[in-house]
């Protein structure tokens, strides 16, 4: 990969110099949904699939930036001396986000560069490339001019990046697990203090699978902000009847006998997700500990489950691949994963049913659907790193 990204770089700018490159994964989330912005758990991995960079530093204070993504657009062109989200600098906002809050955060940047990205994720599948090229840009300029800061500041940059100058109201979930991947481990993460710990992802016979829905971005974002506010109104009512700052902080017990104080059903419905679902997660994590394979599958199931009929964040896209794959024997778990409503879901499939697990939830999708759904067998990774 290393030698084909320095070619097409060669290619791309011009063949002089030395040119590094870069990696930073992809994520999923395994169990957690919509629990990071009400104080929750989430548990998500890094991927062996993400993003590459290909950098050379420039003598003056141009950045050319290029992706093999987007190779119909070109080379687009910025400098480090305007660094502002214009509609013309397209995907180009978000690593132009990344150099903004680096700045921002008082760490100046000597010169420009040239870099070449390239992904092996899907972009707006709820993989998150958005955070993978984010974080792979802030490491690559923190290795590039040694910059004195952490991986995990790394993740709280790129999240203020994405937040105030993409205008993407994401929590902290996807650039966390980027930056802090490791692996064969999944991250359990406290949203409310960024406590977190790894734990082992030992499947035994059996691997993440990932389907993907291919559904064209709808009013998912919208959406997206609606539950956010939703929640947000649930939970300054039962404040009323019970002193904590979010939903994460109640049990199962405290939800049920205080649900009362939130007036509409909607609002309730959707606290009472994010209050189960958070509880979900600590209970999954405890059952990998205790090798329970089993058990873990099951929480991922109850957890699509919540998020279909209390969140309602599925869709008849998402729905089926789960029903679908629920259906094959081997299948330890599937669920919905990222924001929801199109996207990606997440399965635990054993090893030896993968073939026609892939070749029986695909016709049957394709059936209901109308176009195909792809999947990709994925291994549990690190964070980023100088190839
Ligand atoms: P997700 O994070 O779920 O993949 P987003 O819509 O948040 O979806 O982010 C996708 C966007 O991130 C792309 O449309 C593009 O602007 C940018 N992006 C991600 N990966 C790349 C890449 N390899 N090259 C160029 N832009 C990318
Ligand atoms: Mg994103």
């Amino acid at each position: 990969m290393k030698e084909k990204l320095i070619q097409r770089f060669y290619d791309v700018f011009s063949a002089e110099g030395s040119v590094d490159v870069y990696f930073a994964p992809g994520r999923v989330n395994l169990i957690g949904e919509h629990t990071d912005y009400n104080g929750g758990h989430v548990f998500p991995c890094a991927l062996t699939i993400g993003t590459y960079a290909a950098v050379r530093k420039r003598e003056d204070h141009k950045i050319r930036f290029y992706s093999m993504n987007f190779e119909q657009l070109g080379i687009l062109e910025s400098s480090l001396d305007e660094l502002i989200n214009k509609k013309e600098n397209d995907w180009t906002n978000y690593p132009l986000g990344v150099c903004w809050a680096i700045k921002e955060k008082g760490f100046s940047i000597p010169c420009g560069f040239d870099i070449l990205y390239f992904g092996n994720i899907p972009n707006g599948s709820g993989l998150s490339s958005s955070a993978s090229i984010e974080v792979l840009t802030a490491y690559v300029l923190r290795e590039m001019f040694s910059f004195d800061i952490s991986l995990i500041e790394i993740a709280k940059l790129c999240q203020y990046s994405e937040n105030k100058f993409n205008g993407v109201n994401c929590g902290i979930m996807d650039q966390f697990a980027i930056a802090m991947g490791m692996e064969n481990k999944a991250i359990f993460l406290d949203t409310a203090d960024l406590s977190y710990e790894y734990a082992d992802i030992l499947l035994e016979d059996a691997k993440i699978v990932i389907m993907n829905t291919n559904k064209k971005r709808g009013l998912g974002d919208s959406k997206y902000n609606q539950r956010r506010s939703e929640c947000e109104a649930a939970l300054e009512q039962i404040k009323s009847v019970i002193p904590v700052s979010s939903l994460g902080e109640l049990t199962e017990e405290q939800f049920e006998a205080n649900q009362n104080a939130i007036t509409d059903e909607i609002q309730r419905k959707r606290a009472k997700h994010a209050v189960y679902e958070n509880q979900r997660t600590i209970k999954a994590v405890e059952a990998l500990k205790n090798k329970d394979i089993e058990l873990f599958g099951k929480l991922m199931i109850d957890s699509h489950t919540s998020l279909k009929y209390d969140y309602e964040v599925t869709g008849t896209e998402l729905d089926t691949l789960v029903e679908e794959a629920l259906k094959i024997e081997g299948v330890i778990g599937a669920r919905m994963t990222g924001a929801g409503f199109g996207g990606c879901a997440v399965s635990i499939v054993k090893e030896q049913v993968i073939d026609s697990f892939i070749e029986n939830v695909g016709k049957a999708y394709k059936e209901k659907i109308g176009y195909e759904a792809d999947f990709y067998i994925v291994s549990v990774g690190g964070g980023p790193v100088k190839l």
